[in-house]
């Protein structure tokens, strides 16, 4: 049986029903969603999904969220459509369609809406009688930053915060008082002996490229690189702070909030090791450095 989907303002079949490769649902996971059950072509505490989906889109900041009327009259046709009794009601909206960037793009763009609907509900029967097994595992969700995953709500959240106050990147604390990373980019800083220092490798940050080849272009100079974790405090207090990454490559950070570092200009450690970097840039002759092995 043909199934049928809402995407964006059209009924279309599931098979023929697509969203831009910009969209922000699946660039960012920059969306959020309600499953609602159908029981005899009801929909199951709809008040109760509605609620918290009004809640999600407050929460993560849509400028025009869609509202609860509209989503249940097209809630409604898509259940007719497709002639459901028993099944599940998917509904994503995202931050929709716009060049791939992290912060907002702006109160112009519209909201992504996308439903659809399934047949079937439920855990079998044999797993009804007979009940089902557990395995333990660690409460990991979002605490995995070492890998590059597209699950970026947390970094475009926090980005956005940077930007609405007219900073560049958010700096990221964990509860500890350890500084982590930047939204995109690695931090780094220089200590009052003139060593460099970022955080070490694990699971709190993405281990980037770019801190690796820094890395190595400061131990080409002489300099000494420890890999320590370090508070807020001893950043705001640092003789340098830069950030490192593959779009920004060596960045000098002058001002944290309110706390302006050092004397207020781009430190010498880290102009220095940005002159470096654009020399190994430099020194990529046309189409010769595609070394992938
Ligand atoms: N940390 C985060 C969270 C990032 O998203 C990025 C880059 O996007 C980096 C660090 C820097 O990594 P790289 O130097 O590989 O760009």
């Amino acid at each position: 049986m043909t199934r049928f989907a809402y995407v964006n303002g059209r009924y279309e079949t599931q098979s023929a029903a697509s969203v831009s490769i910009e969209d922000r649902g699946y660039q960012f996971a920059d969306g959020v969603y309600e499953v609602v059950a159908l029981w005899n072509g009801c929909p199951i505490d709809l008040l109760g999904h509605m609620d918290r989906l009004e809640r999600s889109m407050a929460e993560v900041q849509f400028p025009n969220p869609p509202s609860r009327m509209a989503l249940k009259v097209i809630a409604r046709e898509l259940v007719r459509l497709n002639r459901i009794r028993t099944g599940i009601l998917y509904i994503q909206i995202n931050r929709g369609a716009a060049p791939r960037n992290h912060p907002f793009p702006g109160d112009h763009i519209n909201c992504s809406v996308v439903m659809t609907v399934r047949h079937g509900l439920g855990p079998s029967d044999t797993e009804i009688e007979n009940g089902v097994a557990l395995k333990v595992e660690e409460d990991q969700r979002w605490r995995r930053r070492d890998i590059k995953t597209i699950g970026l709500l947390p970094n475009v959240l926090t980005k956005q915060a940077a930007k609405s106050v007219g900073a560049f990147e958010a700096l990221l604390v964990n509860p500890d008082g350890t500084v982590t990373e930047a939204s995109a980019a690695n931090v780094w800083l220089v200590d009052a002996g003139g060593d460099l220092v970022t955080r070490p490798l694990g699971l709190d940050i993405l281990g980037g490229i770019t801190r690796a080849r820094v890395m190595a272009l400061a131990a080409d100079a002489g300099r000494k690189v420890r890999e320590a974790t370090f508070t807020l405090d001893q950043v705001l207090a640092a003789r340098e702070v830069f950030l490192t990454g593959t779009t920004t490559f060596v960045l000098p950070v002058t001002k944290i909030d309110h706390t302006v570092i050092a004397n207020g200009h781009p430190g010498e450690i880290a102009c220095d090791l940005r002159d470096r970097y654009q020399a190994f840039l430099n020194a990529h002759e046309p189409d010769t450095s595609w070394h992938v092995g």
